[in-house]
């Protein structure tokens, strides 16, 4: 149980899919004795991996949160997914941690992957150490990867450790320990105890004048953080280690620096020194700025700011949901207040209130049931029955919807359909779920076909989802052929008006609606403003005018394709009382829009994938002529070690099956990586054909 909530450190381990992240949390997991088995990727035992589709595959799909303990401190792990087509997780992962490990391979580098989760980090502000892992193998190059972070990241990495016995050249021999840049002394790691006992020993004489070197640059940048510590090293007066680490830490939490450190995970090298640093930098719940919502009720749209202490009204978030055989598991991130098992917690967005049934603190393959949990903790709980991932759960007497977060437009869908007709119900629940713990998933009935549809991120991540049906949930199913999900959007800006006026049973209904569409970039993907007045529509029809407008058009368009980067202007309103009632104004507005999709320039989008691959120079031809076929736009081709890196932009419509071209243009040597990018104009002719 956490102490006091300055003794919780809520991180998240990110990296490019095989920088290490999953072994080097295995790692942490057994030197914290969380785990008492060594868990190794290859052989498919670790913990992390616990879905069976994660472990088969070596990535880490779905995170799981878990609680370990090091030097008297409370650490919960959120791991992150290493798989580019669950960048949305990622993203939302980083919502509800404190700190991040960031680890890159000493080979390969700065990656696509990690460029992009350092951009959210930022985003977030989400202090961060780096480990660069992978000391050990041929080409590992510290001083690369260095300059790599502060160059292609934009970052400025401060080094606590050199590696020794590791390098370009041959003659620095094999990785064989670090030197810790700030006691300036050397560790090596006793592998018969799978290094667990470290040895601290004086620097080796040919290295003492590079840790010297980069001893004293260490000391430089610290001083720039603290006026006390500069004063002293102009002084030439001692300076303690432990100032130095407050210094660091400071610097840390501001964002300023991220102190980085080497190893090999895999050999059970410069594990706990990461672990340490986890403890000394990385921040508290309580070094976090207050969190910042707003008033559910729309009438007060007031921004609502909650402390990170027990004494606030109660909030968090849940931000993501387990399927289990009986229950969904919440994982909830409390943000403020304390709550007890047993309580009813307000969901803002549904209005309704939610019953914590049971609360649990989850580590890896066992969970302990907890009375209550507290501002800072990060628990699974059983209970609420509608909620989502992104949902807050707050105290409602004094209601809080934190910013809910944004998920990427899906771009790719497969119709479903059950093996047995019998099974029909079942498949509906079962993707109604799924889609509930998955919000880059979504599930819909097509009109025209009553097929099921399930749209997501990646033919990767529709795999996986097929897999857990089958698996998870024991269905049999039979799945059509991918399809490009496209969106439709304006490009000159139309106005139409609609008149209703018609006998609903008994009564003469009336509505006379006058809109306006045009094309426009808001947060959202379609932007619904009125231009009414008070006194021109009561307020409950108003809302439901202003949802309805916003729904139809991310029904869809022309030819059905949901609407995006639109606005909808409520421009009139032709009221009368008495005649004019929801159904008619509703009716009214439909067909207004009808008329505008008729007449409107309509552009149809298509999603463009950034795709990564990575290939030996063998095959590198091979791979670019096939790519410019495939309409990919070329954006950087970067060499590193034997390995060419190719980034490229290209329309999903033309990447499908290209796991297996891929293969078969380089005998398997070469891969790739995937995800979804922007919408841009499809070549005209696609419409065209739509329409007939
Ligand atoms: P993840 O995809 O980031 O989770 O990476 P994994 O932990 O699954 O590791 C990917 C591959 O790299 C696996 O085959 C690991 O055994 C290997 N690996 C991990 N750490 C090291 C290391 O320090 N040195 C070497 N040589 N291999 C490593
Ligand atoms: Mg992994």
């Amino acid at each position: 149980m956490p102490q006091s909530i300055q003794d919780i450190r809520n991180i998240g381990i990110v990296a490019h899919i095989d920088a290490g992240k999953t072994t080097t949390t295995e790692r942490i997991l057994y030197y914290t004795g969380t785990s008492h088995r060594m868990g190794n990727v290859d052989e498919g035992t670790t913990i992390t991996d616990f879905d069976e589709e994660e472990a088969t595959r070596g990535i880490t799909i779905y995170s799981a949160a878990i609680t370990c303990h090091w030097l008297d401190k409370t650490i919960n792990i959120i791991d992150t997914p290493g798989h580019v087509d669950f960048t949305a997780e990622v993203e939302r992962s980083l919502r509800v941690l404190d700190g991040a490990v960031v680890v890159f391979s000493a080979v390969e580098g700065v990656e696509a992957q990690s460029e992009t989760v350092w951009r959210q980090a930022d985003k977030y502000k989400v202090p961060r150490l780096c480990f660069i892992n992978k000391m050990d193998r041929i080409g590992a190059n510290f001083e690369r990867v260095f300059s790599q972070i502060s160059e292609r990241l934009g970052a400025n990495p401060l080094a606590l450790q050199i590696p020794v016995g590791a390098g370009p050249s041959q003659n620095e021999g094999a990785f064989s320990g670090l030197v810790d840049l700030i006691e300036m002394q050397f560790l090596t790691f006793d592998s018969d105890s799978k290094g667990e006992n470290i040895v601290r020993s004086e620097i080796p004489e040919e290295y003492r004048e590079k840790a010297g070197k980069w001893h004293q640059k260490l000391l430089d940048t610290v001083a720039l953080y603290d006026d006390e510590l500069l004063e002293l090293l102009i002084e030439e007066s001692a300076v303690s280690t432990d100032m130095i680490r407050k210094v660091i830490r400071k610097a840390t939490l501001a964002g300023e620096i991220q102190p980085t450190f080497c190893g090999c995970a895999l050999d059970y090298v410069g594990v706990q020194p990461v672990l340490d640093a986890v403890v000394h930098f990385l921040p508290s719940p309580l070094d976090r700025p207050p969190i910042e919502g707003i008033h559910p009720n729309p009438k007060k749209n007031s921004t609502q700011i909650r402390k990170p202490e027990i004494a606030e009204p109660f909030c968090g978030l849940v931000f993501k949901i387990v399927a289990d055989q009986h229950a969904d598991l919440n994982y909830f991130r409390i943000y403020s207040g304390k709550v007890k098992s047993g309580t009813r917690l307000l969901n803002p967005r549904t209005g309704k209130k939610e019953l914590l049934n049971q609360i649990w603190r989850v580590q890896a393959d066992s969970r302990e049931k907890v009375e209550g949990a507290s501002v800072g903790d990060i628990v699974g709980v059983v209970g609420p029955k509608e909620v989502a991932t992104g949902d807050t759960l707050c105290d409602p007497h004094q209601p809080i919807a934190l910013e809910s977060i944004v998920f990427p437009e899906t771009v790719i869908s497969v119709a479903v359909e059950p093996d047995s007709s019998a099974d029909r119900q079942k498949l509906e629940h079962t993707l109604t779920r799924l889609a509930r713990q998955d919000p880059t998933l979504s599930v819909k009935v097509s009109e025209e076909t009553g097929q099921t549809i399930l749209s997501g991120m990646g033919e990767l991540h529709l795999q996986v989802v097929r897999h857990r049906i089958e698996k998870d949930f024991n269905l049999k199913i039979r799945v059509h052929k991918p399809r490009v999900s496209y969106r439709e959007s304006v490009t000159t800006r139309t106005e139409a008006e609609a008149t209703f006026h018609h006998k609903v049973g008994e009564e003469l209904q009336f509505a006379k609606v006058r809109l306006a569409i045009e094309p426009f970039e808001g947060e959202e993907s379609v932007t619904v403003v009125s231009h009414l007045k008070p006194a021109d529509l009561p307020e409950a029809f108003h809302m439901a005018l202003k949802a309805n407008v916003k729904m139809s058009a991310q029904g869809g368009g022309l030819v059905g394709y949901p609407m995006i980067k639109v606005k909808l202007s409520i421009l009139d309103v032709d009221y009368r009382s008495g005649e004019t009632t929801e159904v008619a104004l509703q009716a009214a507005a439909a067909e207004a829009m009808e008329k505008m999709f008729q007449t409107a320039e309509i552009v149809l989008l298509e999603p463009i994938m950034k795709v990564e691959v990575v290939t030996p120079e063998d095959f590198l031809g091979n791979i670019q002529s096939d790519l410019n076929v495939r309409r990919a736009l070329i954006v950087n081709t970067m060499k590193h070690g034997d390995l060419t890196i190719v980034e490229v932009e290209a329309p999903l419509s033309k990447m499908f099956g290209y796991s297996t071209q891929i293969r078969s243009l380089s005998q398997g040597r070469a891969s790739f990586s995937m995800e979804p990018l922007k919408y841009a104009p499809a070549p005209p002719e696609v419409l065209k054909d739509m329409l007939g």
